[in-house]
């Protein structure tokens, strides 16, 4: 199965992504992982990427998609993969179809205010980067991390009214996409209104839509 997941910060894609591929073995595909790794190991690629950067500009979305043929030719992606932040334009999404139509656009509809409450209840170790959770994931003490002994705080990024500002940009920038795939039939939202939800209760909800369509 070919699978784009769309979810907005804090809506626990990235584990749902892994939690996916230890059930069903499609690997995981985040292109920002891409990026990153091209210029890690210094290749050609990288070394443009790394130009780009530098100048302040986009990837242009050929190098993106180059890196993401030559990702999903691979033989783990056989089978089908999951694809984590890309597509994020239209553009993407037709060329994208091009290489390897998806079969099936996960969208994870979490409601602003439980984003919100979520993230805002974040807490991050200043030494390690562990996070914990105010509510439902706390510290053996308060404001101390269990595992360095380093202190915890709320990062920027964390706070309500730098979620509410991602959030705008995510949906400004999502709708479009799930517009483009819902006129394809491919869109199957998965809502979840829960502040707390074990992720096992969502990814069985995914694997549900996945048997379905398989
Ligand atoms: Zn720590």
């Amino acid at each position: 199965m070919k699978i784009v997941i769309f979810g907005p910060p804090g809506s626990g894609k990235g584990t749902y992504a892994s939690r996916l591929f230890d059930l069903i073995k499609t690997p995981h595909i985040s292109t920002g992982d891409l990026v990153r790794q091209e210029i890690k190991d210094r290749t050609e690629t990288g070394k443009k990427i790394e130009a780009y950067t530098r100048r302040g500009v986009l990837v242009p979305d050929d190098v993106v998609i180059e890196l993401l043929k030559k990702r999903i030719s691979q033989p783990d992606c056989a089978s089908g993969f999951i694809l984590d932040g890309f597509p994020r334009t239209i553009p993407q999404a037709e060329a994208l179809g091009k290489i390897s139509p998806i079969e099936i656009v996960i969208n994870l509809d979490v409601p602003d205010e439980v984003i919100i409450e979520r993230l805002s209840s974040r807490l991050t170790c200043k030494s390690c980067g562990e996070i914990y959770n105010r509510r439902f994931l706390k510290p053996k003490v308060e404001g101390i991390c269990d595992k360095c002994g380093g202190q915890l705080y709320t990062r920027e990024d964390d706070k309500p009214e730098v979620i509410r500002e991602r959030l705008k940009t995510y949906q400004r920038q999502t709708q479009p996409l799930l517009d483009y795939y819902k006129e394809r039939k491919l869109v199957e939202n998965v809502r979840n209104t829960e502040v707390a939800v074990p992720p096992e209760i969502i990814v069985s909800k995914i694997m549900k839509i996945i048997n379905a369509r398989r």
